[in-house]
């Protein structure tokens, strides 16, 4: 998609001696190779003027042209309470229909958000990730558990798809051509492992540097690392698991230190420089580190 909207006029002259009814003829074959022209388009207003000049008719037909709305996926949940819609890179656009909602709500509903959905295609277009869209991964690096993962698809189409890990590395299983669905299967397997493994790894930075906390989470949030409540609960991103030990370290740390500082004041830094003193160079490093996360992840 590249243009939102569009605006095509044509011309055409014709001789005074031509009736009224020769010019719509005229004019609806024009007006018929102009749809032919940009049959992606559909008109939504049209409006001819005439105006005389020198003994000529001349005619002009302008048209507000629009795309058609973009093909999209529809995703049925259980749990989501409301119709909503995301543009990514990788899949385009998709649509989050409630249970208790019916597919004819869903053409409105992109109608009316029209205007947000082609700025976000438009930009989707432009997202550096774009040319690998849909490209499931064959393998999976782990910079966080210096690990790499082969991973082997096995098409069993109607069967959920399903991620099993062995030391052969990792099979996906089930309708593996439902690419949402292949992607939702690799973040919960990502999530799972991040649930053994920063768990694990945020007991033991807490024991060294002695800042405690009271329980840890883990979710596949956008945007976010990590957050930390002075009650003590740290909850952790799945995505950390394709940064460098090192700059997991700092997040792990950081959210730690938060739940003593709940802000980024002298104080706070003072206390995570004291168990972490290069902690603003991995702070810069960090700024640096989102590219590293895969698209399939981000959904
Ligand atoms: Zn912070």
């Amino acid at each position: 998609m590249r243009q939102a909207v569009s605006q095509a006029s044509v011309a055409d002259r014709a001789g005074e001696t031509a009736g009224k009814k020769a010019f719509v003829s005229r004019c609806a074959s024009l007006q018929f190779l102009l749809f032919r022209q940009t049959s992606d388009f559909t008109a939504t207003t049209g409006s001819w003027t005439r105006e005389r000049r020198g003994g000529f008719t001349y005619m002009q037909l302008e048209l507000e042209l629009r795309l058609p709305l973009p093909t999209y996926t529809v995703q049925h949940s259980r749990r989501a309470r409301y119709l909503s819609v995301r543009v990514t890179p990788q899949l385009g656009v998709t649509v989050t229909l409630p249970s208790g909602l019916r597919e004819d709500a869903i053409e409105p509903f992109l109608l009316e958000h029209r205007e947000w959905l082609e700025r976000e295609l438009l930009a989707a277009e432009r997202h550096p990730t774009a040319h690998q869209r849909g490209r499931l991964p064959a393998s999976i690096e782990l910079p966080a558990l210096q690990r790499n993962i082969s991973v082997r698809y096995e098409g069993q189409p109607g069967t959920r798809v399903r991620v099993t890990e062995s030391v052969a590395g990792l099979r996906v299983a089930g309708s593996v051509a439902d690419k949402h669905a292949v992607c939702a299967a690799l973040c919960r397997w990502l999530s799972r492992l991040a649930k053994r493994e920063l768990v694990a790894r945020l007991r033991r930075l807490s024991a060294a540097s002695g800042l405690g906390y009271s329980r840890c989470s883990i979710r596949g949030q956008r945007g976010r690392w990590g957050s930390a409540s002075t009650s003590g609960h740290v909850c952790l991103n799945y995505k950390l698991l394709f940064l460098s030990p090192a700059v997991v370290d700092y997040v792990l740390l950081h959210e730690l230190t938060h739940t003593l500082h709940p802000d980024h004041s002298p104080r706070f830094w003072r206390r995570l420089e004291a168990v972490l003193p290069d902690c603003r160079r991995r702070h810069e490093e960090l700024q640096r580190a989102a590219v590293a996360v895969p698209w399939w992840a981000e959904q």
